[in-house]
């Protein structure tokens, strides 16, 4: 495995790979690697010649009063998970490298970011396609692997893709959960006993909904409306957002739930820790 921390590390690296037509893949990541960076990688490893994965904690993707100097980190363990994985190239950019001083430069989507996610993080997406963008132009990449889990995160990217032309097939892979449903996360670890429990509610939620739409229910209020009373229950989990919404444009489903469109998404503070999921009805 090739580390990297520069711009310039990076594409002498991969040039010779590019200059042999190498099938080049991004597993974008901000480190802490998990089950769903791996699941990630591994789907990367079977349709590319060549992972590279980066690990950015990205400054631009955190509001006023959420703090990136507090996001889980772990350089030691995450090479060790690279290389492990099978990755080729790892790419740890410090921020100068990335937002070197002065840089004034970003790139913004308008439509797909705003609803969800992008109300009560007005910054975030603009942090996650400004770097993407970035990202993108070094590697050079023909696959780019996103998790269903940030399914809003997905469709914006791909948004950027189609509107920009970038040359670059974005691959979603279906989230990878733990033994008792929830979602792995970087956050997970954090989770007291208690907060565990209460945070599985949210994977309940989830098969509620679908065993809904498996029986025939198409009304979209009537499945947000059970999905938050199962959330409701417990006393740790406040809702920011329960929506359907249809997984390309994220806007919210009006009349029928489309069964293989239309998504449940959830997004829940427990305690001082926020989580978000998701499942295709
Ligand atoms: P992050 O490091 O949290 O920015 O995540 C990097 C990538 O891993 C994103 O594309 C996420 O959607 C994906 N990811 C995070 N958690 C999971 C999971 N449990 N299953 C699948 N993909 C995930």
């Amino acid at each position: 495995m090739q580390k990297t921390e520069t711009v310039v590390q990076l594409r002498d690296c991969l040039a010779p790979f590019h200059t042999a037509h190498k099938i080049v893949a991004l597993v974008p990541t901000m480190g802490a690697i998990h089950g769903g960076h791996r699941a990630l990688i591994a789907a990367a490893r079977e349709r590319a010649d060549i992972v590279v994965v980066s690990i950015f904690v990205n400054p631009l993707q955190f509001g006023l009063n959420e703090l990136p100097a507090a996001y889980p980190r772990d350089p030691e363990g995450d090479e060790r998970a690279c290389a492990e994985a099978g990755v080729d190239v790892v790419f740890t950019p410090s921020v100068a490298e990335i937002y070197p001083r002065g840089f004034s430069s970003y790139v913004t989507e308008e439509v797909v970011s705003r609803p969800l996610c992008g109300v009560a993080r007005p910054a975030y997406f603009r942090g996650v396609t400004t770097v993407t963008t970035k990202l993108f132009n070094v590697v050079q990449p023909a696959l780019a692997f996103y998790g269903q889990k940030d399914l809003q995160q997905a469709a914006v990217v791909r948004k950027l893709v189609a509107d920009l032309a970038f040359a670059v097939e974005i691959v979603v892979v279906p989230t990878w959960r733990e033994p008792d449903g929830l979602a792995a996360g970087v956050r997970n670890p954090l989770l007291t006993a208690t907060q565990r429990q209460e945070a599985r509610a949210i994977y309940g939620a989830l098969e509620e909904a679908k065993a809904m739409v498996a029986k025939g229910v198409r009304s979209p209020d009537r499945v947000v409306a059970e999905a938050t009373h199962i959330l409701s229950q417990h006393r740790r989990v406040r809702v920011i957002y329960v929506a359907i919404v249809d997984q390309v444009t994220m806007e919210a489903a009006r009349g029928e739930i489309i069964p293989g469109r239309s998504v449940l998404t959830i997004a829940v503070w427990i305690d001082e820790i926020r989580f978000i999921d998701n499942v295709l009805l």
